[in-house]
């Protein structure tokens, strides 16, 4: 049997290695231009204890403050779009506490054994960049240490190590670089984080020696239906197969639309910057206050984050990418920013925060996994693995009800 799957990110790359294994025929699609995708520029954290959505309780409060700072790390773009307007407002009715406690637990039981599952990736040959020395939390006050709380409590049920609370000196000992605005810490000592595009090198180089072929093509690429089937169409060329699945993280929406199915995804844009040779940070470190992700791969040093709703796509908002960099720098002793130019990703978003993750009803042949959010790299292993149960043997091994596609039509 035949699949083909649009997209090359963590989720269609993770999907094609674990269909391919299983003997499936596999044909991978995405664009050749390497924009847009958040593959490349995210922090490569694979955090199952990170597992809050993102609309939470407050979270308006919050935004009504960001809007006015050009550099905060939130943006909703004023964007007139009725789609825009109606993602942003189901978003917000998804911010309440029970919603919230709903998400983290879905999110934490699909995120279980995730660890494990790229150190499979190790042991079957993928070669990648990874490291395996944990996470360790900034913050800068006794609130902010305790608004993380709810995150961490009973973290033990999803197979994962308790985390420890440090004072500032015990932080200091960790990372000596860090300033005195660092009052507690927190320790995730059993977290990982992988260099992107490592990943997605190995991952691509091991699908192509189990026989995947990959097309990319800088023009058009979209859905069509035949009969009762879709099937994908690139320039004059279409591609047939027994299954197809979509996982175009952002652009999983358009590519839907064409075909007549609406799922509520949209674009929630990241920066990133990257310092080469930069060697001084020996942790991955999350600056709490400044909502920012610091990675010390092999050869370069990445601060990234940000999350803009709306707007103008891949454009880099230089001053909110560089309010980064403004946020970040009190945490340190010494300067750690050379020269650089930032780069923007898209993470595709949904209004529940959880991803999209099944067949779908408006084509026999046809299924999504998309919606990742900020855990599309944790979570590629085991959505790769779901897929593969769904599009194989008709249903999964993991329970996948939370994020199934028509939630959102009832
Ligand atoms: C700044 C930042 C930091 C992040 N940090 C982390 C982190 O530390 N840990 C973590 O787990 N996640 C993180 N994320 C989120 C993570 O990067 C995403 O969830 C993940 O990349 C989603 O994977 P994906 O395969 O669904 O989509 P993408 O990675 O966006 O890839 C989309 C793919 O679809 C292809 N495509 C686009 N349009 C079409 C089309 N019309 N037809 C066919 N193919 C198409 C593209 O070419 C690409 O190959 C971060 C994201 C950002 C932006």
């Amino acid at each position: 049997m035949s699949t083909t799957i649009l997209g090359a990110g963590p989720i269609g790359l993770a999907s094609a290695f674990e269909l391919a294994s299983r003997g499936e025929s596999v044909t991978v699609i995405s664009r050749s231009t390497n924009v847009g995708e958040a593959a490349h520029v995210n922090a490569g954290w694979i955090v199952p204890i990170m597992s809050a959505p993102v609309p939470a309780p407050g979270a308006l409060k919050k935004s009504i403050r960001w809007l006015l700072d050009s550099r905060s790390p939130l943006k909703i773009a004023p964007e007139l779009s009725p789609g825009h307007i109606s993602f942003m407002l189901s978003m917000l009715k998804y911010s309440t506490q029970k919603n919230f406690l709903h998400g983290l637990a879905a999110l934490s039981e699909f995120g279980r054994g995730s660890l494990s599952a790229f150190d499979s990736y190790v042991q079957q040959g993928i070669d990648f960049e990874i490291h395996r020395s944990g996470v360790l939390m900034a913050f800068t006050s006794q609130a902010e240490l305790d608004s993380h709380a709810v995150e961490f409590d009973g973290v033990e049920k999803y197979g994962l190590a308790p985390v420890k609370v440090l004072s500032a000196s015990e932080m200091q000992v960790k990372e000596p670089m860090l300033s005195d605005v660092v009052k507690f810490g927190i320790y995730c000592s059993d977290q990982y984080f992988v260099d992107p595009t490592s990943l997605m090198n190995g991952l691509r180089k091991k699908c192509i020696q189990l026989g995947v072929d990959f097309i990319e093509h800088a023009g058009p690429i979209s859905l069509v239906t035949k009969g009762s089937r879709a099937e994908a169409v690139i320039g004059p060329k279409t591609v047939s197969s027994d299954h197809v699945l979509v996982a175009a993280g952002a652009s999983s929406r358009e590519l839907l639309e064409n075909i007549g199915i609406s799922i509520p995804i949209r674009f929630g844009k990241g920066y990133c910057f990257d310092f080469l040779g930069e060697k001084r940070i020996k942790n991955s470190l999350y600056l709490s206050s400044a909502k920012v992700a610091v990675t010390p791969n092999q050869g370069y040093l990445r601060f990234s984050g940000t999350m803009e709703f709306g707007g103008d796509g891949l454009k880099i908002n230089h001053k909110r990418a560089e309010g980064i960099l403004k946020s970040s720098a009190k945490y340190f002793t010494e300067n750690l920013f050379g020269d650089t130019q930032p780069k923007s990703g898209l993470r595709s978003m949904t209004p529940d925060g959880l991803p999209v993750i099944g067949k779908l009803s408006g084509a026999s042949n046809l299924y999504i996994a998309s919606g990742h959010a900020m855990q599309g790299v944790t979570l590629a292993p085991n959505t790769g693995n779901a897929i593969a149960d769904l599009i194989l043997d008709g249903s999964s091994s993991v329970n996948l009800n939370n994020f199934k596609p028509e939630r959102f039509s009832r």
